[in-house]
Order: structure tokens, then sequence, then C-alpha cells
């Protein structure tokens, strides 16, 4: 950590591959949480989206526990569950932290007065991108880095997810500190960090979005299994692959080897 000393850091339309990976060697931490230090000290305008899964309730902790200056946003896509709304709070208790809400344009009602009911029904891609996607666009404008909770076995597109890479969507570094680590050595740190999550794990519901595109999952089916039930769509579309991003290695490369998170 000490090697990577401050500097100005470019806009992040300037940012290029080659001093990109000089920076990833250089800040190469041990933890979670030193990862996510060096990250802020290099990429000051760094900001963390968190949708309240049990990862982004970890890196909630991570940041406040350790007084990093990382913002904290989520999106309010207006049709969470009633849980999520009470847990944002509970975390927001907990660790004297402020979690900004980002919210789309379009209130749920005036998106049926102009789409139709239910657009997630009939068109979920648009949904996302109208109540989602677009609104982290506009969370992440004019911001160098930002953090997310991504693992990589949680889907086809998250599997090639590197600590630290370059954003092709968003056009900024994104940040995957948990890119590496399994559920299980997640659920081992909420344990023993006594980190609160949502009710609804325990309730058949490893993966939480929006209520109308979630449902609890069977014994043996996949984490993600119960979001956009019956469809090809896996994503929201804020961590699909455009096409083959230049990753970067933040963190140590080894798969697997950096469990201790705080
Ligand atoms: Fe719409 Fe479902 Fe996407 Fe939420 S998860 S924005 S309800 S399509």
């Amino acid at each position: 950590m000490e090697a990577v000393a401050r500097e100005v850091a470019p806009a992040a339309d300037e940012v290029d591959p080659a001093e990109l990976e000089r920076w990833s060697d250089a800040l190469r931490g041990p933890s979670v949480a030193e990862a996510l230090a060096s990250a802020a000290q290099r990429w000051p305008d760094i900001r963390f989206g968190t949708g309240f899964g049990p990862e982004g309730c970890l890196l909630v902790d991570v940041i406040a526990r350790h007084r990093l200056p990382i913002d904290i946003f989520t999106l309010d896509t207006g049709l969470l569950f009633p849980e999520t709304y009470a847990l944002w709070e509970r975390l927001q208790d907990r660790y004297g932290v402020v979690i900004r809400p980002v919210r789309p344009a379009l209130t749920v009602p005036r998106q049926a007065a102009r789409f139709g009911e239910n657009l997630w029904d009939r068109d979920p891609d648009r949904c996302c991108a109208i109540r989602k996607v677009e609104p982290l666009r506009g969370a992440l404008s004019g911001a160098q880095a930002w953090v997310t909770s991504i693992r990589r076995d949680q889907t086809r597109d998250r599997a090639t997810a590197r600590l630290a890479e370059w954003d092709e969507r968003f056009s900024l570094v994104k940040v995957n500190p948990l890119a590496h680590l399994s559920s299980a050595e997640v659920w081992d740190y909420l344990r023993a960090h006594d980190v609160p999550v949502s009710p609804l794990h325990a309730e058949g519901y490893p993966s939480i979005g929006c209520m109308p595109c979630t449902t609890p999952v069977a014994a043996g089916e996949a984490a993600r299994a119960g979001r956009w039930r019956g469809r090809e769509k896996t994503e929201c579309g804020l961590h699909s692959r455009p096409r083959p991003a230049v990753v970067l290695a933040l963190a140590r490369p080894a798969e697997g080897g950096d469990v201790h998170a705080g």
C-alpha cells in the first residue's frame, strides 16, 4: 500500500490499459479492505453501487468499518421488496453511513402510462434499461471508478470478471473486490462480523432483485435461478459484457486465495 503514491488521476476517458496495468500491480493487497483502500486512493471519485445482496452487505461493512472514502448508492427501482427497504435502513443505522438512492426518471405509474402495465413481463430488458441501466449511467457520470459486489461464479457474464477491469459499458474503471471469492467465503465473513442481511435469504431467496422478477429457488437450483425465472435473461444489463473487456488484476491473482475481507 505504501508503494501506491497519491497522484492526480486522469479523467475516466483518459485511462489507458497499460497505465491501468501498472497500477494494478501496485495495488495488490492482502485483503478486500486494503484493495478498496488502494483503489480509493488511486481513483478518489470512486462509487459503490449495492443491491443489498450478501456480497453488497459485506462491502458496506468493510467500507464503513474501515471508514473508506467511497460513496455508496443503491438503485431504487421502486419495485424492491419491503425487506430490502428495511435492510437499507438497518445498514445505515448500524454503520452510520448514507446509502444514496438513485432512482429512474420514470416512476412506476409513469412507466405504466407510457409503456403499459407490467413492462417487466413483456419486455424486461427495456424495463431494466429504464429502471436500472440508465439510472446507473447517471450515478456513475463523472466518476473515475465504481465498486461492484459481483463474483465470478454467479453468472456466465461474470465468469471472467477480474478484480479490476475497464468497464466499456460505462467508460470507467470497475473494481470487483469479491470476484474471486465463493459464496461460502462471503457467508463466513458475514457471520463472523454479524453483518445484517435480508431475512429473505432464509426463505429461499439466495439472490434478490425487484419483486416482480424474483422468485424463491428450490433445493439444488442455482442461486440466481429465481431471477427472471423462465427467461434467458440472467443480468439487468449492469454487468453484461458488450464485447471483451480489457481486464486487469487488482489484487493477488491466485484464485480463491484472498478470503480475508476485513
Ligand atoms: Fe424491471 Fe424486473 Fe428489471 Fe426490476 S428486475 S427493472 S422489475 S425487469
